[in-house]
Parts: C-alpha cells; sequence; structure tokens
C-alpha cells in the first residue's frame, strides 16, 4: 500500500522525532504566550519542510500531496498553531508564488519563504464575504501600468507577522465570481494596514488579523495568474486544502484519543482502572474505528491529488468527516480525563479548543455537505 512506501515511513519518523523532543516541550508555553513561534518556524524551515510539496527544481524538497499531509499530520499531534502555521507557509501562502511568479519575485519572495526567511498570508475572507466569495469585494483596478488594490480582509492567518499577501480581488464586478483574480501585495507597499491580533478560543499561537488595502499600488506582474482565471487558479489546491485541513484533524484525533486510552489504563474509580469499564471500552472502540476511516479516506484522497486528478467530491468527505473525528476524539478525551480533562495542565483542553479551528477554513461543514450531495446528484 502506498502509505507504507519509504519515503512516507522516514518523514513520519522525521516529524514524530522533531514532535517529541522540539515541539512538546514547549507546546504549553507557546499556546499560552499567543505568539508566533518564530523559532520553531525556522527550525521546520531548516529540515525544508516548507519546500515539502514543490519540485525541486523550483527549489523544493520533491514531494507531494501525500508527503504534504503526512507532515500536517504529525505536525498537529504536537501543536495544532505550528501545524495550522507550517501548512499554510508550504500551501495557500506560496503556491501563487510558485506558479505565477517572475523570477524577480521567485528570489525575493518565494525562495525566502521557503528558507523560513519570509512569512506569506492568504486572504479570501472579508467582514461581509466568508464561504460566499461572490460577495468578495475588494477591487483591483487597472491603473497605467499597474494595479490599484482597495478593500477589507480579515481573519487572516499569520497577517500580523506576514511578509506578503496572496489577495483575491474582484477585477470586474460584472462578472461575479469569474472577475475574481489573485494579486500579490508585499507588506511595505504604501496603504497596507495590520489591525492587532484577534482574541481567538484556541490555536492561540496562530496570529490572526485583517488587514486593510488603502488603495495599494502594485505593479502589473504582482497579478498572479492571467486575467479572469483566478477561481480556476483556486480550484486547481482546493482539493489539497481540504485535504490537509483532514490531515490536521486525523493528527489531532489521534494526540486525543492517545491522551483518552493512556489515562484510562491508569485511573482508577470504584475498584478498577477505567478502561474495564464497557462504557469507556465503547468511547475508545468508536474513536479508533473513526481514526482509521478517517485515515484511509486522507491518504486515498491524497493517492488521487498525487496521480493528477481533482478528487473534489472525496476532498469534501473528508474535510468533513475527519473534523467531525477530531471533534468527537476531543470531547470524548475530556471526558475520559474527568476534571484533569478542564485542567490547564493538560494538553487535552488545547485539543478541545484547536478542533473548533478546523470547522471553518476549507468551506463550513454545512456548505461541505450541501455540495457533497449535490456533487452526488441530490
Ligand atoms: C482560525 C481561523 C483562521 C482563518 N484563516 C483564514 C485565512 O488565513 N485566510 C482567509 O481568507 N480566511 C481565513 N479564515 C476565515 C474562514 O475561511 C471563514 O471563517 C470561512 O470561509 C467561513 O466564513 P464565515 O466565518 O464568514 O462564515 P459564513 O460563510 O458567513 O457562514 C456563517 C454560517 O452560515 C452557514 N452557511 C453559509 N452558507 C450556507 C449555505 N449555503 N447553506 C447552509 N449554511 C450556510 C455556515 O456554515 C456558517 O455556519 C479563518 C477563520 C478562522 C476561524
Amino acid at each position: 500500500m502506498a502509505l507504507r512506501s519509504d519515503p512516507q515511513k522516514l518523514l513520519r519518523q522525521v516529524m514524530a522525532r522533531f514532535v517529541r523532543e522540539e515541539v512538546a516541550p514547549v507546546a504549553r508555553q507557546v499556546d499560552e504566550s499567543g505568539r508566533f513561534p518564530r523559532e520553531l518556524f525556522v527550525k521546520l524551515a531548516s529540515m525544508h519542510a516548507f519546500g515539502l510539496r514543490y519540485p525541486v527544481k523550483s527549489g523544493g524538497a520533491g514531494g507531494n500531496a501525500t508527503l504534504y499531509c503526512i507532515m500536517c499530520e504529525e505536525l498537529a499531534q504536537g501543536l495544532m498553531s505550528l501545524a495550522a502555521i507550517a501548512a499554510k507557509q508550504c500551501l495557500m501562502a506560496t503556491n501563487f508564488l510558485h506558479r505565477f511568479a517572475d523570477q524577480d519575485m521567485r528570489e525575493r519572495y518565494f525562495l525566502p519563504a521557503l528558507k523560513g526567511e519570509l512569512v506569506g498570508s492568504f486572504c479570501l475572507t472579508e467582514p461581509e464575504a466568508g464561504g460566499d466569495l461572490g460577495r468578495v469585494s475588494t477591487t483591483a483596478v487597472k491603473d497605467g501600468d499597474g494595479w490599484i488594490v482597495s478593500g477589507m480582509k480579515t481573519w487572516i492567518t499569520n497577517a500580523p507577522v506576514a511578509d506578503f499577501f496572496t489577495v483575491l480581488c474582484q477585477t470586474d464586478p460584472g462578472k461575479g465570481i469569474r472577475g475574481l483574480n489573485f494579486f500579490f501585495v508585499p507588506r511595505d507597499t504604501p496603504g497596507v494596514r495590520v489591525s492587532p491580533n484577534f482574541e481567538t478560543l484556541g490555536t492561540r499561537s496562530t496570529e490572526i488579523s485583517e488587514v486593510a488595502f488603502n488603495d495599494c499600488r502594485i505593479p502589473a506582474r504582482f497579478l498572479l495568474g492571467q486575467e479572469g482565471k483566478g477561481l480556476g487558479a483556486l480550484l486547481a489546491i482546493l482539493a489539497e486544502i481540504r485535504a490537509m485541513t483532514a490531515a490536521l484533524a486525523l493528527g489531532l484525533a489521534k494526540a486525543a484519543y492517545q491522551a483518552g486510552f493512556q489515562y484510562a489504563k491508569e485511573r482508577s474509580a470504584f475498584g478498577k482502572t477505567i478502561n474495564q469499564y464497557q462504557l469507556i471500552q465503547s468511547k475508545i472502540a468508536r474513536l479508533a474505528t473513526d481514526i482509521w476511516a478517517a485515515e484511509l479516506m486522507l491518504y486515498d484522497t491524497t493517492a488521487k491529488i498525487d496521480a493528477g486528478q481533482r478528487p473534489s467530491k472525496e476532498s469534501m468527505m473528508v474535510k468533513y468527516f475527519a473534523t467531525e473525528v477530531a471533534c468527537r476524539a476531543c470531547d470524548e478525551a475530556t471526558r475520559i480525563l474527568g476534571a484533569y480533562g478542564y485542567s490547564m495542565e493538560y494538553p487535552v483542553q488545547r485539543y478541545f479548543r484547536d478542533a473548533r479551528f478546523l470547522l471553518y477554513g476549507g468551506g463550513t461543514h454545512e456548505v461541505l455537505q450541501t455540495n457533497i450531495a449535490r456533487e452526488l446528484g441530490f
């Protein structure tokens, strides 16, 4: 089975070791700091993590979607904030540069981002446009030999520390979603304003904020891709974005399951360890089954992506399923730990809070279920 091939096993071992030795010992402190984990970010870059899914000739490590998701899964077992930051840097923050940047942009932004010297952000969401991208109102208007970008983006992961932004803009409001295009905006462009970090329930060291683009003038070459093809450019990576979110969910579910499993074997109540009670066994059996199913779905989906397919329906199903499994696993783990599941001393409370982060990116579950039903011809 593809999952067991050597590069995959090796990557799993390397990432698991990194998590055990470098991430787990500081995870609580990093989470409580609420700050971007720069030191771990740079360490990951030195392991070539951010170039993992790019070809060697582009400066990457020559991996694929399966390897990328294995990395995300392993990191999420240690600290979801770090996993989310790395996942974004590898894919959404750098992918449009990889596909569409000229040589100068490649050298000034793309390669330094793979080396962890620059941080990128991906800006779709607006105060009035979440899942419904047809409502995007940030505009890019042609002005001589360049573009003027104006509008407000919100909920932008890494924005407080970002050096550049990939921004979804409307260039032709009459065309609706067919008028959407991506633009590259460096942070030092006059008119860029980044708000203070949002206070959030989970993934607390992933810094998130609003970004205002006040008449930002950028050169023509900062249009990423062919004019009018922005939606297609997004669709080209959408299945991988959803698979990546499922990988984060799978990693978190495994961490929560493991915490519950271990605690149940050690904790005694009413004369025996609690793993001997059928109601606890039922939780563990159900979670193990769900986790196995999520894993099979995930790596079946990534194998299809790696084979050059666009598994739209499968990627929505696995994002939806794996995230529900993660939420359930984190909930059950906090129950199995009793009062200790409620204590800030144990990481299970962090898993519980971080699980909610998975519900939004790649599509909310209400929207995904609607789209899955549509793809089923229902
Ligand atoms: C931690 C975090 C990090 C994020 N990072 C980024 C980022 O880096 N870049 C970025 O661009 N965005 C980011 N986002 C925003 C995220 O992509 C949006 O939250 C998501 O697209 C949903 O948009 P919304 O929250 O505005 O909800 P809305 O789309 O307004 O939906 C609100 C509710 O209505 C439901 N709903 C909407 N449409 C339908 C429908 N057709 N049928 C049934 N129900 C429906 C939704 O399911 C939801 O329950 C982030 C969000 C969070 C929480």
